[in-house]
């Protein structure tokens, strides 16, 4: 029998730690007890909202009148095949415990997420990525539940519509609640770090890493910029990256360099023959250095991409400081930023962003 809980506060149980409670919340360690929750959504005619680690979610002060799904789903086998190692990880496993038997199994490609917070099962959600990889680079196939029908879906990564911290899960929320994700990984020692920052901090063992060098530096850089999971300082309460780092056409780049005159502005050309923009440089260049805060809300003093909800700051305050950042840079450079978290319970969206 599904156990369903009422009136649970939700803001401890994600990293902000804002946000009121949900009206029911079931705790879901089967495939059956996540069908049960669409079905007590369907009765009680209100929304499903599906919840893993909370790191990349705003909740609204009022809360959310929703069933939502806490996803327990937990194991990750791992299975040797000629030169990869196959493996299975339930949605409700911590993210960063995969990466870890996996470095220690010599199992490559996703020794570079180390130390980011949440679970396995969101990864494929925003095609989660840092330091030159990404979850879309070595997913297999995903599992994943269509609540409105029961029907249980294997899909390749083709299927999944992977893009920069995109994918189909997130264009389409609610839609599929993925229940496993399959991941093919090389039996290999780990290709020499893309990122000079990476390579910077293995130092003499750049050249050739083990994996688990890889994941002890990652950690470390993290940990210098309050970005790992688990981390207790005073920016620990926040969502990592608070908006994506914009893709912007020719003509954008050119407004971009005119207003900054600056010709160190970092840029990073794209196949699609658009350039990405570094958000942490724009929004320092717009004149909002680490730390700025308004009350109890401001951005991290060791990442500015970070936005920071100190003791006492409501989900609002957050939403209104995020909004002052994305129009700062767009009075400054002409670009719109693009909130990378969710947010629930906030009727009306502009851009991303909830609107007041
Ligand atoms: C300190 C810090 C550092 C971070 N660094 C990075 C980084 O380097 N790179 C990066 O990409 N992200 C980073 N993040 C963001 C975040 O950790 C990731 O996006 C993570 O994958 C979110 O996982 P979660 O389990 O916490 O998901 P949640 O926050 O619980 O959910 C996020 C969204 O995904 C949906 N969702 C979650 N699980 C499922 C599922 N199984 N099925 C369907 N929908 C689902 C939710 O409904 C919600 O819309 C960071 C966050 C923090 C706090």
């Amino acid at each position: 029998m599904t156990r369903v809980l009422e009136h649970v506060p939700l803001a401890p149980r994600t990293t902000l730690g804002v946000g009121g409670p949900a009206r029911w919340l079931v705790r879901c360690a089967r495939e059956a007890d996540v069908l049960a929750a669409a079905e007590l959504a369907h009765a009680r005619g209100v929304p499903l909202l599906v919840l893993a680690g909370g790191s990349n979610l705003v909740v609204a002060d009022e809360g959310v009148d929703a069933v939502v799904v806490s996803l327990e789903l937990r194991g990750a086998t791992f299975t040797d095949e000629a030169d990869t190692a196959r493996l299975d990880a339930g949605a409700g496993e911590p993210w960063d415990g995969v990466v870890a038997a996996a470095a220690q199994r010599g199992a490559a490609g996703i020794e570079c997420l180390s130390g980011i917070p949440g679970l396995a099962g969101a990864t494929p959600v925003q095609n989660v990525g840092a330091y030159g990889q990404e979850v879309s680079q070595t997913i297999e196939r995903v599992r994943a539940i269509d609540p409105s029908t029961g029907a249980v879906h294997e899909l390749h990564a083709e299927a999944c519509g992977f893009g920069y911290r995109d994918s189909r899960f997130k264009r389409e929320p609610g839609r599929l609640v993925v229940t496993s994700v399959r991941f093919r990984l090389p039996r290999r020692a780990p290709e020499a770090p893309s990122y000079a920052e990476l390579a910077r901090a293995l130092g003499g063992r750049a050249a050739a890493p083990t994996l688990l060098d890889v994941r002890e530096a990652v950690k470390e850089l993290r940990r210098q910029k309050s970005m790992l999971a688990g981390g207790a300082d005073e920016n620990s309460r926040s969502c990592g990256s608070f908006f994506t780092n914009p893709v912007v056409d020719l003509a954008t780049l050119a407004t971009v360099e005119s207003r900054a005159a600056d010709p160190s502005l970092p840029r990073h050309p794209q196949p699609d023959g658009r350039v990405k923009l570094p958000a942490a440089w724009l929004i320092e260049r717009a004149g909002l250095p680490r730390g700025a805060r308004d009350g109890a809300v401001g951005l991290s003093t060791r990442h500015t991409l970070a936005l920071v909800a100190h003791e006492g700051a409501t989900a609002r305050e957050v939403v209104r400081f995020a909004r002052r950042v994305r129009a700062t840079v767009e009075d400054r450079f002409g670009v719109r930023l693009v909130p990378e978290p969710v947010f629930w319970g906030f009727g009306s969206l502009d851009d991303g962003l909830p609107v007041g």
